[in-house]
Formats: structure tokens, sequence, C-alpha cells
């Protein structure tokens, strides 16, 4: 196949990009039965807390292919969506979050993952609040990840949405806080109760004074408006320090854990492997 590239020139696909394209057009395919044949799985990283340590775990959607192994959320949550397939999807990792997370200590929280898709189906909210009823979840361990491309539309409805979640006891963060389209007026109208600030800032935090900047801005800005602040992607001591000092609440990465199974929290809380103490 050839297309022209609007330059006069026929750019040709070449046989690794057809390979790829194939691919994915299987994975697409494998997608839809991939529910029914219960091939989705969920890991969960710890949330940490600087004051407190562990108070809960964020849910990373994970497919296990049968051929090609575990695909990654970042290739087939896209897919998903264009397929019209998250809305069901979501609805099973919030159902499965909740069974899991309720074999945990009690005063433990579960972060869900949101996309656009699911948060603007209708009757998103009545939903919610069935999973948390039918699997007897208290709504105030829920924390719901939305990004910024959620609010993009449709904004008094989304603030609606937001409101009722408030008023059923959900927690609620914006997730890769600065990568999007950042814009204050989010923060004024929404009911935020977390900034989860990306770790694009947090990559190079310790030796980059722009990033130091930007990040200490967006801590002022939560603690301003009586939000909580989380980094994402806290990966070395180093950073961890650096986030302390200046008063970051939780963080979120490899060096405080990485995903992990449900079967292996169990482990992982007995280790204590989690404690703060020794970031100084
Ligand atoms: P996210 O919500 O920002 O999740 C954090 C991502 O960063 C996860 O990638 C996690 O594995 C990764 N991560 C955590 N700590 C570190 C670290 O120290 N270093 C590095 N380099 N990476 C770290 P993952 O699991 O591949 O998920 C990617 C994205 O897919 C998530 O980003 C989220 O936007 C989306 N996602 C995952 N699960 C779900 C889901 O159930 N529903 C929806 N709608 N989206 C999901
Ligand atoms: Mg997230
Ligand atoms: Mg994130
Ligand atoms: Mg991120």
């Amino acid at each position: 196949a050839a297309k022209n590239d609007g330059r006069g020139r026929a750019r040709m696909f070449n046989r690794s990009m057809m390979i790829m394209l194939e691919q994915r057009e299987t994975l697409r395919r494998s997608l839809r039965v991939a529910l029914k044949e219960r091939q989705f799985f969920i890991e969960y990283q710890p949330l940490v807390e600087l004051s407190e340590g562990i108070v809960g775990f964020e849910a990373l959607l994970r497919w296990r292919h049968p051929y090609a192994g575990v695909v990654p959320p970042s290739v087939f949550i896209p897919m998903a969506e264009a397929d019209g397939l998250m809305g069901d999807i979501g609805a099973w990792v919030l159902e499965q979050a909740c069974r899991e997370a309720s074999t945990w200590p009690s005063h433990f929280i579960v972060a869900v993952n949101l996309s656009p898709a699911e948060f603007l189906r209708r009757s998103f909210t009545d939903r919610v609040s069935g999973i948390l009823d039918a699997a007897e979840f208290p709504a105030e361990r829920l924390e719901i990840e939305i990004t910024e491309t959620v609010l993009l539309e449709r904004t008094t409805k989304n603030l609606d949405i937001l409101h009722t979640l408030e008023v059923l006891g959900v927690r609620i963060a914006l997730d890769d806080f600065g990568t999007r389209y950042s814009s204050l007026s989010y923060l004024q109208s929404f009911p935020f109760d977390t900034i989860k600030i990306d770790r694009h800032f947090i990559k190079d935090v310790e030796t980059n004074p722009k990033s130091q900047t930007i990040v200490r801005f967006v801590i002022g800005l939560a603690h301003g408006l009586g939000m909580r602040i989380t980094a994402e992607g806290v990966e070395t001591a180093g950073q961890a320090t650096w986030l302390r000092r200046e008063k970051c609440d939780r963080l979120q990465g490899h060096l405080l854990g990485a995903p992990m199974s449900s079967e292996a929290i169990g482990d992982f809380l007995r280790q204590g492997s989690f404690a703060t103490g020794w970031i100084s």
C-alpha cells in the first residue's frame, strides 16, 4: 500500500510496519473476547503517605493474551476505547478492585483509573454506587483517578458527575498532572482530593532546577487549595528525600514498590518493606 505524503512523494509501508499493523489488528480482535475468557487481571502498586506509611494501592489493569503474553494498558486501552469496549472493561476493573481490596486492612484505599469513555457513559454514577453496594465496599475507600482529558468536554455534566461522586463519599484524584491540557480553572471548579504530579517532572527532580520549580509550584498549589499531592514514578531515595523536604504528601513508584499481584500483597505488607523512616 502506498500513500501520498502531501509533498508528491509516495510513502511506502514497509514490511515491519505491515507486520505491526497486522499484529495490532489481531490483538484488537482478541480484545473482544478477553473479558469473557477472563484474560484480564489487576496489579496493585502501593501508595505511601510520608507521614503514615502505606495507605492503599492503585489498581493497574493487565491483559494476559494467550499467545502474545502480558499486554500493557498503554497498548490495549486505546484499542478498547476505540472499539467501545472500555465501558464493560472498566466496570469489571471497578468490581474486581473492590472485591480484592475488601481483603486488605480495612483502612486501605484502592485507586482505580477511569477513561473518558467510562466516565461519560450514561448513569455512570449509579453504576459506581451499585458496584460499591454489591461489594459492600465503603465509598470512602475508593479513589477514582481521572486525567484532564476526561474534563475536556461537557463541562457542566462533568461537574455534576464529580459532585455526585463526592456526595457518595468517593475520592477523586487528578492523574498525570502537568502533561496534558493543564488548566488551572479545573482546579478551581472540581472537588479533587488529590493531585498526582506526573513522573515526567519527578525523573530529574534532584538535578534539574526547572523540574524543582515546577514540582514546588504544584505542591504549593495543591496545598493552597486544600488538596493532597502525590508524586508518581519515584525511583530513587534521593528523589524521595527531596520530595519529603518539599512537603509532598504521598509517593508512588518503584522505590516504594512496583505493581504486584493481589496474592503478593500479603507478603509485601508482612515484610514491611514500605516503611519510610529511612527517607531522610
Ligand atoms: P497511570 O495511572 O499514571 O499509572 C502509573 C503508571 O506508571 C503505571 O504504568 C505504573 O506501572 C507506572 N509506574 C509506577 N511506578 C513507576 C516508576 O517508578 N517508574 C516508571 N518508569 N513507571 C512507574 P502502567 O501500569 O503501564 O499503566 C499505564 C497507564 O494505563 C496508567 O497510567 C493509566 O493511565 C492506564 N491504566 C492502567 N490501568 C487502567 C484501568 O484499569 N483503566 C483505565 N482506564 N486506565 C488504566
Ligand atoms: Mg493512575
Ligand atoms: Mg498517573
Ligand atoms: Mg503518569
